[in-house]
């Protein structure tokens, strides 16, 4: 291979600002040095993708998607191959790019023998279109707090094109219970593989609130669910033309849930069944779960080291964390959709906990200027518990008014305002070696994770 100048040079000027950020203590510089090393050679990410010998993985829906390519990437190393992964989350084109120039040497050799890349909704096309996958994991689809005006409906057009300009050498790996992406995979060149719930005792009887009512995207009737998981997701079928849900390749069968500890699921049947167990709580993580092992299983793993790897995962950055605090755990579960958040709250009503809850609302841009989506929010389901309540956030007004409205008593309800001033309010709160649980959005989590570091009991996301 002949030496690339200007790859070369746009590595080495990607690596040079990753460091240089990480030497002023900028934050984890997860995004300037993609966009640096782009400004020079703008197919950087092309080059290096097709440099990779075991091919890309990418991984896209609106929840789940870094807990999923962690899980996915730990089985893979688990099988002794080195896995090029943005790691960080920083999953738009710049913070991808800005991961495989790190995991490259300065000539273009990348260190790793396959690469899992997980990525955002809006950049799926893109980051298919530069890193031609071999294998595309797609979860799900939500709506989220940030989409009132159909931003979903133009996501899932933009996803058709690019399924559909796949080639058969590419394979896909669908939730099959999410019957948008049924339909929007299914005129793929791809070759098609599905993953969804065979079998679970754990039904809504209901749409909940969040959750678009499924239409046939054949004819336009509304959907019959015989199965309804968790938000949209199930086993459907269309009354009027009988469309139904796809054949499942990795069908979970004999789902179990530990409380807010762990999970348990089988995929296929008989014998051959594979026993998974995951220290991840909620139905929403198994379905990452089964993602991730349908995914290793597609790529070749046995299925001993899919079992494994799943074992020894621990959850992502951000999704569900532990810490330690003057002698009490603290429980962090971030919500970042309407979607997300109602799972959690089912997660703790389903474990009748009586432990105090803490939900942190912010409304700055990440987490959605519009605060009316905690109207979409189940929290009836806190009705069900007897655990205290705080609310906290510059949103913590709005909060405890909808936890009112979801015909919790008030005094049940502690409206903490700021979360600065909140979060030793809070502690003090907790019985002596007990565990309560926080429940910020994305940048309260960011806060409440600053506060924390301040206090010495966790680390900065990117020393992990
Ligand atoms: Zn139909």
């Amino acid at each position: 291979m002949t030496f690339d100048v200007r790859l070369g040079l746009a590595i080495a000027a990607g690596k040079m600002s990753a460091l240089s950020i990480r030497r002023l203590g900028r934050g984890g510089g997860t995004a300037l040095p993609g966009i640096v090393s782009n400004t020079i050679d703008n197919d950087i990410l092309d080059k290096l993708a097709t440099r990779v010998p075991g091919g890309c993985v990418v991984v896209a829906g609106t929840n789940g998607k870094t807990t999923t390519s962690r899980i996915l990437a730990e089985i893979l190393e688990r099988s002794g191959l080195r896995v090029i992964h943005n790691r960080s989350g920083s999953n738009l084109v710049r913070g991808i790019t800005a991961a495989f120039t790190e995991q490259v040497s300065v000539s273009g050799q990348p260190s790793g023998q396959i690469a899992v890349i997980e990525t955002d909704e809006a950049a799926l096309p893109e980051i298919v279109r530069r890193t031609k996958p071999r294998l595309i994991v797609l979860l799900n689809l939500f709506r989220d707090q940030l989409d009132r005006y159909g931003e979903l409906d133009t996501i899932a057009r933009m996803w058709r094109e690019t399924l559909d300009g796949l080639d058969s050498s590419q394979t896909l790996l669908i939730n099959a219970d999410d019957p948008a992406l049924a339909a929007i995979s299914e005129d793929s060149p791809a070759t098609r593989l599905t993953f969804g719930f065979q079998e679970c005792a754990h039904t809504l009887d209901h749409l909940p609130h969040a959750a678009d009512a499924a239409v046939c995207r054949r004819c336009g009737a509304t959907l019959t669910y015989d199965e309804l998981y968790l938000s949209h997701l199930g086993a459907y079928h269309c009354m009027q033309c009988g469309y139904r849900r796809p054949t499942l390749d990795y069908g979970a069968t004999d789902i179990q849930l530990y409380g807010l500890e762990s999970g348990h699921l089988a995929l296929g049947t008989g014998e051959d069944a594979l026993e998974i167990d995951a220290e991840l709580p909620g139905l929403y993580n198994l379905y990452n779960v089964a993602a991730a092992a349908g995914a290793a299983l597609t790529l070749g793993m046995p299925g001993w080291v899919v079992k494994a790897g799943i074992g020894e995962f621990k959850a992502a950055f951000g999704r569900i964390e532990r810490v330690e605090i003057d002698n009490r755990q603290l429980v962090l579960m971030l919500i970042k959709n309407p979607t997300g958040f109602n799972e959690v709250l089912r997660t703790l009503a389903m474990s009748a906990m009586t432990d105090p809850v803490m939900i942190v609302i912010n409304d700055l841009d990440a987490d959605g200027r519009d605060v009316s989506w905690l109207w979409d929010v189940d929290a009836e389901h806190l009705a069900e518990v007897d655990a205290p309540l705080y609310t906290a956030g510059i949103r913590s007004g709005d909060m405890a008014v909808r936890l009112k409205y979801a015909g919790i008593s008030p005094e049940r309800i502690t409206p903490l305002g700021d979360l600065d001033g909140a979060l030793d309010r809070f502690i003090e709160a907790i019985p002596e070696e007990g565990t309560a649980f926080v429940l910020p959005t994305y940048t309260a989590m960011l806060r409440l994770r600053e506060l924390l570091y301040q206090r010495g009991v966790v680390q900065m996301f990117w020393e992990q």
